[in-house]
């Protein structure tokens, strides 16, 4: 990665981090599926992974940078999905703190999304997630960017979002803000999975309490810096090649 700034340096290094977490928790779908991250202090920069690859393949140099279009940006060999990117540009396009987006077709996730009623709000994680989650109707596969603006009104202010039949999607102001979230949101979907029977559903009045309780819990730095230093140590026990 010789000439390149310390900052895109930084970045490449943490996302191709972000694709080794994935994979170890099992978010991966083939060569399929995507996290993508405006490059710092460069506008209409962003780094997305190289599309063919695993995501437990990818590291900072094999990332490919392209302009908000999917052009590429880089001299990079790497091929890149231009039709992947396109659900990601229309986050990345009109919401400015959307550094990061997050998108898995994970069983839980996938499944959840797939389910008449959705996301029910009958556990700890789902509870604190209540109104927070935006639901969007399927279109097919997203390669349409006239999709956007529909997207971004499904999503209405908030920073997750369950694609109906389809997956889930979290956007971010960092990489392990977006992280937590998603990380939540799976959860959230894998317990309501595993309940086996009647569910009962989290009070309207314990759900207030229990965001109240949850934004007031001890942080260590940003929203999500801990737990996602704490994954990528955990992956560095197995492999600490995503750095090169
Ligand atoms: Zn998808």
């Amino acid at each position: 990665m010789t000439g390149i700034p310390d900052t895109e340096r930084g970045a490449r290094q943490q996302l191709a981090a972000c694709y080794r977490v994935f994979d170890h928790l099992g978010w991966t779908e083939l060569i399929y599926n995507h996290i993508t991250l405006k490059v710092p202090g460069e506008d209409g920069a962003f780094l997305i992974n190289p599309y063919g690859l695993h995501f437990s393949e990818v590291c900072a140099s094999n990332l490919v940078k392209i302009d908000i279009d999917g052009n590429r940006l880089d001299d990079s060999t790497h091929p890149i999905n231009p039709a992947g990117f396109v659900q990601h540009a229309a986050f990345h396009r009109a919401l400015p703190e959307a550094h990061c987006v997050m998108h898995t077709h994970t069983t839980a996730g996938m499944a959840v999304a797939s389910l008449k009623d959705g996301l029910s709000i009958s556990n700890f994680y789902s509870a604190g997630l209540a109104g927070q989650v935006g639901v969007h109707p399927f279109e097919g596969i997203t390669t349409r960017s006239d999709e956007g603006p529909r997207l971004i009104a499904s999503l209405g202010g908030k920073r997750a979002l369950i694609l109906r039949n389809h997956g889930l999607l979290t956007i971010g102001r960092t990489i392990p803000e977006a992280f937590l979230r998603m990380w939540a949101l799976q959860r959230a979907c894998e317990i309501q999975l595993a309940a086996n029977g009647p569910v009962e559903p989290v009070d309207p009045a314990i759900i207030e309490e229990h965001r109240r309780n949850l934004s007031q819990m001890v942080k260590i730095g940003n929203i999500g810096d801990a737990e996602f230093a704490a994954m990528v140590r955990l992956v560095d026990r197995k492999d600490r090649s995503w750095r090169d």
